[in-house]
């Protein structure tokens, strides 16, 4: 099937994704609490400045400021009116930056959960998901994404709800989970179990993969994890933190450097990943370490568990919990949880 990230990865056999948005809006002067969505139309140079750094950094594919631009998200800040706006403001500008570029970039318009729990556990049905989804999605590619970017999703319902919604924009699809409780997602989903979903839904995304969790060598985990369920056409997609998150003197730290992340890089690359970038913690200074780091590696044997940790420390299931495209509010420790 032909789609942009497939024409890309047939030209160039990975592809660097970028890194966080909220790390880089919050050094900007975003407010813990704030949305960051409206942004998009009060600072876009902001907005440009982010994306502008990645693609300078070596990215292949930027994400859009939209994390949190469906209906329940932006309820939370009585603006659940301004959808369509704010999402397509959103592709606008990463679109003008993508097109600036004197290489291919490409433009993924990111989609995050709901925050509802969907039926049967919580109270938001199936069909309302959908829409919700739906809305971001089709405002997102009326702004000009390539592709859209399922992520920093827990729930298999809520995969499907996501899919289907992001189906009817007529746009491919990318969908990546967080996998941050004892190796699993919070709903209780395995990377392998979590593909196998992805699979069988009526639209099926082109690319799946882990975003998030708690530290890059927890991530590799689920990417090797993945390995027991993948196929020929599955593109996997890496998006591990920068080191793992810490709270020091009122406000969340990652611990990662450049190596730190080169080195993740590389062993994602060697794990099976083809779109290998950072999520929370990450800036532009890491996705130039990953894009060096990668360019110039050598295809390895498939890194074990142990080669991982001697080089990223251990697979750690518990810690802080990230707050992905949050802020910086007291983080809940993890309980005492451990390696299965
Ligand atoms: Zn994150």
């Amino acid at each position: 099937m032909s789609h942009p990230i497939a024409d890309l990865l047939a030209e160039k056999s990975f592809l660097v994704a970028d890194g966080a948005m909220g790390t880089n809006l919050f050094a900007q002067g975003l407010m813990s609490g704030d949305s960051p969505e409206f942004w998009n139309v009060e600072f876009p140079e902001r907005i440009r400045k982010v994306h502008q750094d990645f693609v300078d950094a070596g990215s292949d594919l930027i994400l859009t400021n939209s994390f949190g631009g469906n209906r329940h998200r932006l309820k939370l800040h009585e603006v659940q009116g301004r959808v369509g706006e704010l999402n397509r403001a959103a592709a606008r500008v990463a679109r003008e930056v993508a097109d600036g570029a004197s290489r291919k970039v490409l433009v993924c318009g990111s989609i995050g959960p709901t925050g509802e729990i969907f039926q049967p556990v919580g109270a938001l049905s199936h069909e309302e998901g959908v829409e919700a989804f739906a809305e971001q999605a089709i405002a997102l590619a009326e702004g000009g994404a390539d592709v859209l970017w399922i992520e920093t999703i827990s729930a298999q319902e809520e995969m499907a709800a996501a899919v289907e919604g992001a189906a009817r924009a007529g746009l491919p699809i990318v969908t990546t989970m967080s996998f941050d409780t004892n190796g699993r997602t919070m709903m209780g989903l395995t990377p392998e179990a979590a593909l196998g979903a992805a699979h069988v839904l009526p639209v099926r995304p082109i690319g799946f993969g882990a975003n998030c969790g708690i530290g890059p060598a927890q991530l590799l985990h689920s990417i090797l994890s993945f390995r027991k369920s993948r196929d020929a056409n599955d593109i996997i997609v890496a998006k591990g933190n920068c080191g793992v998150p810490e709270y020091v003197d009122g406000a969340i730290k990652y611990s990662g450097s450049p190596e730190v992340m080169a080195n993740y890089a590389r062993l994602a690359r060697d794990a099976g990943a083809q779109i290998i970038g950072g999520c929370c913690g990450t800036s532009a200074v890491h996705v130039r370490a990953m894009r060096e780091a990668l360019d110039s590696h050598v295809p390895a044997h498939v890194p074990s568990i142990s080669e991982i940790e001697a080089l990223l420390g251990p697979v750690a299931f518990s810690g802080l919990a990230p707050t992905h495209g949050g802020g910086g509010e007291e983080p809940s420790r993890r309980r005492n949880r451990r390696r299965d």
